[in-house]
């Protein structure tokens, strides 16, 4: 085959432009200004999928088990974001997040949640229903935590300073390079994308929910799956943009992944209900009825999502529901936020978020990592992935540390 190579060989290959690729790329300049780096990435920009799609909130770590990855790097994740936005002057606000209890299990649920926090050390305050009525006239609730040190921020633009980074440190980034196959060859790796090849010595991905398929494309079995779950937002007109001071959060059902349908203040100014989340017919399927049928007919097949939605069922149907009904969707925001109506939902993009799940049908809560001879993918990053992006490239290039010493 007669193969067009872009590139003299690299030192590092990073696939993904979103936040973690990004990030993995410009750690990996910082640690070796003499390496070469590339990130090659299959849109036209930069955070175009989970990272430009998201809730913009860096998360404080309140709600992740203690000793898991997620715990460590989201704490520290939130340190570093907020001094890489001071340092280049990326708009952050230190808002804070109330998570309000609207119903006795939801009360008894709260008081796990403030024992996790104090676990983690966090700065948190306990708020009676009626301090919750002060600090927010707007939200009903029996109880809330106030977790301090919760913010937000656009994480497209942290990303796009981060590349803008890696460019000016000798890196390369190269836009709609679909990776199509890998080789992996004594020598190293090559990479062929839809531009022609990249040969690298280390290969690291950080592909969102296509991490299962770059798995394949190295030869390998993957041992999880990646589902597609749609988080569907509204934006709220104008008139309510001072509607709450804080973020507000639901308190999470300690079943399910999700965090629940949360009222959230943008850093433009606006605030945003969402997000749900709801199986998507296709793993970059944004708006209703856009169906990917190559998707589909994994996700039909898939032993474990059967079993995930078994486990889930009523989960899955209410969802579902809340999705096709704006009325359904609308409830669950006014529990808390009742003076809501349905003519307050107005369209806003959605994200989908790359969660995986093992053959066996279990989530994988955890950040997950698959590292192989000269090459390291990240298998599953969901929230608080943006928040923890700078840590977890810091991980990454330590692990790739010690592989090189073996
Ligand atoms: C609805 C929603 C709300 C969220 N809210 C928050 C939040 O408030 N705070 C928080 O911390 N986290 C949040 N998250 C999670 C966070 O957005 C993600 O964990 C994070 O963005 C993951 O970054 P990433 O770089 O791994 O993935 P992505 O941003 O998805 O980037 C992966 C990139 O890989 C590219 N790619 C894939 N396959 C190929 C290929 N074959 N060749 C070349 N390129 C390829 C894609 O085009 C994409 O650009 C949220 C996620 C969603 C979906």
């Amino acid at each position: 085959m007669n193969k067009t190579h872009l590139l003299e060989q690299v030192d590092y290959l990073v696939i993904g432009a979103g936040i973690l690729g990004a990030a993995t790329a410009m750690t990996l300049l910082q640690r070796y200004p003499h390496r070469s780096v590339a990130i090659v990435e299959k849109e036209s920009g930069g955070a175009a999928h989970q990272t430009g799609r998201n809730s913009g909130v860096i998360h404080a770590g309140v709600y992740y088990q203690p000793g898991s990855l997620k715990a460590q790097f989201c704490q520290q994740g939130a340190e570093a974001t907020k001094a890489f936005c001071l340092e280049h002057e990326i708009p952050f606000e230190q808002c804070g997040k109330l998570i309000v209890a609207t119903s006795p299990l939801e009360y008894e649920r709260l008081q796990q949640l403030i024992i996790r926090a104090q676990e983690h050390q966090l700065d948190v305050e306990v708020i009676s229903q009626q301090r919750l009525q002060q600090l927010e006239p707007n939200i009903a609730g029996i109880g809330a935590l106030l977790v301090k040190d919760t913010a937000i921020v656009d994480y497209k633009q942290v990303t796009r300073r981060m590349l803008d980074k890696v460019v000016a440190a000798g890196g390369q980034v190269l836009f709609e390079h679909q990776v199509n196959a890998i080789d992996t060859c004594n020598a190293g790796i090559e990479v062929t994308t839809s531009y022609g090849v990249v040969a690298a010595k280390t290969l690291i991905s950080c592909a969102g929910i296509m991490s299962d398929r770059i798995v394949s494309l190295l030869g390998l079995e993957p041992e999880f799956e990646m589902i597609p779950f749609r988080g569907e937002y509204f934006l709220l007109p104008e008139r309510h943009n001072q509607i709450v001071k804080h973020l507000i959060y639901p308190v999470p059902d300690p079943s399910l992944p999700f965090l629940g349908v949360h009222l959230t203040k943008m850093i433009d100014g606006t605030v945003t209900v969402g997000p749900n989340a709801v199986l998507a017919p296709g793993r970059e399927s944004y708006r209703h009825g856009q169906v990917n049928w190559q998707d589909c007919r994994e996700l039909l097949t898939s032993k474990g999502l059967r079993k995930v939605v078994f486990k889930h069922f009523k989960a899955s149907v209410s969802e579902f529901k809340n999705s096709v009904f704006k009325q359904g969707y609308l409830h669950q925001v006014r529990k808390y936020c009742p003076q809501l109506r349905t003519s307050d939902l107005l369209p806003y993009r959605a994200g989908i978020r790359a969660q995986a799940i093992t053959k066996q049908g279990q989530l994988i809560d955890d950040f997950l990592f698959v590292k192989q001879p000269n090459c390291l993918i990240v298998a599953n990053a969901p929230s608080p992935a943006a928040t923890s992006a700078i840590p977890i490239a810091q991980y990454i290039v330590e692990q790739l540390h010690l592989a090189d010493e073996d």
